[in-house]
């Protein structure tokens, strides 16, 4: 993986994921491999939403110019990467309308007319849709996009500081949880103030590691406070029967989360998707040989995975086996059952892991138990072995001149000043990333006060 841009644009096309050639700049297809792999991720992340109480409902995609910018600080971020629908038909419009960069604006003047009580709180909701930007910077499939075609953004309401803070929390063990069951390994910091998101009081974000040593976003958890809820007037009649403003958070993540799970467990050859979100999880492979068809074996292996309860498919078609094995090891397909002449023979099949490469000869009476019991195995490793790599590249520094080379992340103390960050940005060339949320306390390396442990690294 020795350029990561052209590795992983070379995955996606031959993968069949997206296709990114759609004629609008930072907007591409996904096809339908991708699209399943989409919908697996997603169905996790949707159990861990609906088992924690919120509930999913579907926000329209324009909002109007005067609400976009009714909470100041949210327009400031966001007004310069608007994309604004200015016509109908052949008319001009009398009000613009944005294309949603994000829904705060579209959802929480609604909100108020529906939170009326206590008793309508807490209010936890989400949805799962585009989201548009226009990116000025380079795009990149899934990495940067203008249209962010999997925002699953979620938002709360409170009626106090207490219960939002305590959403905070739930929200980061729930992608902690999603993060976890994906294998992806990620690094929480609360964000500097001047990396908050825009009209929020504080912001913790999720980051993994790219094959270069570079952070990736990859989930948000915002405490909004009252500052959107002043603007909007969500308020509510207490118990003592005073009017009182609601306490807010939102959270998200989106395409980079697959974008991650591409990276995060690939090699020379390609993704390989762990087996609870593969959407082949094992593919069957018949190799032809003088006298001897495979194909009935092939046939019954298929059908044993397939009532194991296994996404599984037997590639009979007419290339040759390595075209086949080539085919499927990029496609990410973690486990390949092989059917030749020795295992019609010994009524078996051999079972290679896309990982390790290793070959296990399995009875076709035990395949499915087996099979099972192999892909929990690739599953744990892989998460395994993408924790440790992120692991090796961060680097713990005590003093500046530690602060060089390609490709780390830096753990360092940091103060939290402003003057600090900028001294320590100015003199290595990389960003001060935040504190770590779980993190150790000790002394700033700029200037010695009481600090916590952070990461100093270059950043997409
Ligand atoms: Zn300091």
């Amino acid at each position: 993986m020795k350029d990561f841009t052209d590795w992983f644009e070379r995955a996606l096309v031959e993968a069949e994921l997206v296709d990114a050639r759609y004629p609008v700049k930072g907007m591409c297809v996904w096809l339908p491999y991708g699209m399943k792999l989409r919908t697996l991720v997603l169905g996790i992340l949707r159990d861990l939403l609906e088992q924690s109480g919120h509930r999913e409902v579907l926000f329209p995609l324009l909002i109007p110019e005067d609400q976009l910018a009714k909470e100041a600080e949210h327009i400031r971020g966001f007004e310069n990467q608007v994309f604004w629908v200015t016509r109908g038909g052949g008319e001009d419009l009398d009000v613009k309308l944005a294309l949603r960069p994000t829904s705060e604006t579209a959802m929480y003047p609604m909100f108020s007319l529906w939170i009326r009580s206590h008793t309508d709180l807490p209010l936890k909701v989400y949805q799962v849709v585009s989201v548009f930007r226009c990116e000025t910077k380079m795009t990149k499939p899934l990495i940067r996009v203008r249209e962010v075609t999997t925002f699953k953004e979620a938002h709360t309401v409170h009626a106090t500081a207490e219960e939002a803070e305590r959403q905070v929390r739930e929200a980061v063990e729930i992608y902690k949880k999603f993060f976890d069951s994906l294998g992806i390994p990620y690094l929480i910091t609360r964000r500097p103030p001047w990396d908050t998101f825009a009209g929020a009081e504080y912001s913790i974000a999720f980051d993994t590691l790219s094959p270069e040593g570079k952070t990736l976003q990859i989930g948000t958890v915002h405490n909004l406070g009252q500052k959107f809820s002043r603007v909007f007037g969500i308020e509510y009649l207490d118990r003592d029967g005073s009017h009182k403003l609601a306490y807010q958070t939102c959270y998200g993540i989106s395409e980079r989360v697959i974008a991650s799970l591409i990276f995060v467990h690939g090699d020379e050859l390609g993704p390989c998707f762990p087996p609870s979100v593969a959407p082949v999880q094992v593919v069957v492979v018949p190799i032809p040989f003088e006298g001897c068809d495979p194909l009935p074996l092939s046939q019954e292996a298929e059908q044993e995975l397939r009532k194991a309860g296994l996404r599984v498919e037997l590639d009979a078609g007419e290339q040759r086996p390595g075209e086949k094995f080539y085919k499927w090891d990029r496609k990410g397909v973690p486990l390949r059952v092989e059917v030749g002449p020795k295992e019609v023979e010994g009524r078996k099949v051999t079972c290679v892991a896309r990982d390790t490469r290793e070959r296990m000869e399995v009875p076709l009476e035990e395949l499915g138990t087996r099979v099972k019991e192999i892909l929990r195995q690739i599953e744990e490793r892989l998460k395994q072995r993408a924790w440790e790599k992120m692991k090796e590249r961060i680097a713990e520094v005590r003093s500046l001149e530690e602060v060089k080379g390609e490709g780390k992340v830096f753990r360092f103390f940091w103060c939290g000043k402003r003057e600090c960050a900028e001294r320590l940005e100015a003199q290595t060339g990389v960003s001060v990333l935040g504190q770590e949320v779980e993190g150790k306390e000790g002394n700033c390396l700029v200037c010695g006060e009481r600090g916590k442990s952070s990461f100093l690294a270059k950043s997409y």
